[in-house]
């Protein structure tokens, strides 16, 4: 599995699924949520109200994953995958590296081959970029993913592409 990072905005994407950093609701939010419901239309929405209607009554919990159609976006899937809010008391960190690794899982079942991620709970959910961006790569790192060509991190600015691209090199190296 290739592994490249990609400084840009994640609903332009040609990926075959683009993860959504949503919340529990599934109805939509901020930040990334935001882009990706405004830009992809009302198609999403509808499919995520069905899924509330059924599996998911109380919500998607936090660290799982979900897939609907991507609407009017390039890509086909959009899997949503509810991140952790960052907390300085407690560890959560099992729960984002859950997010990967669930959302990888649900694209490997669609048959996806390539998946764009973004910085999930970095933004509003407040998660420090060095340590999410650690986290995320050890784990697309260490997830069979059978089918998958391409993982794409989206990062929306330069100071997050930064973050990913040293965690990329691994501790130690020059930046
Ligand atoms: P969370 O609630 O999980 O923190 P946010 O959407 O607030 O989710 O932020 C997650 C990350 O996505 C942040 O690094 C933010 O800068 C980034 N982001 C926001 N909009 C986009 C976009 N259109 N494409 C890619 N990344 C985005």
């Amino acid at each position: 599995m290739r592994i490249t990072l990609v400084q840009g905005d994640i609903t332009e994407q040609r990926a075959d699924a683009i993860v959504n950093a949503a919340n529990s609701s599934l109805l939509g939010g901020g930040g990334v949520d935001g882009a990706i419901h405004r830009r992809g239309g009302p198609e999403i929405l509808a499919e995520c109200r069905a899924l509330r209607a059924s599996a998911y009554d109380k919500g998607l919990p936090t660290g799982q994953a979900v897939a609907t159609t991507a609407g009017r976006l390039p890509a086909r899937w959009v899997i949503h995958t509810v991140g952790p809010v960052y907390s300085r008391s407690e560890d959560r960190s099992h729960l984002l590296a859950s997010c990967y690794r669930a959302s990888l899982g649900v694209a490997a079942e669609l048959g996806a081959h390539t998946v764009a991620f973004p910085a999930i709970s970095t933004g509003i959910y407040g998660w420090p970029l060095d340590d999410g961006a650690r986290i995320a790569l050890k784990t697309v790192r260490e997830t069979p993913a059978p089918g998958i060509e391409e993982v794409s991190f989206v990062l929306f600015d330069a100071t997050a592409y930064a973050e990913f691209d040293r965690a990329l090199r691994g501790p130690g190296q020059a930046v």
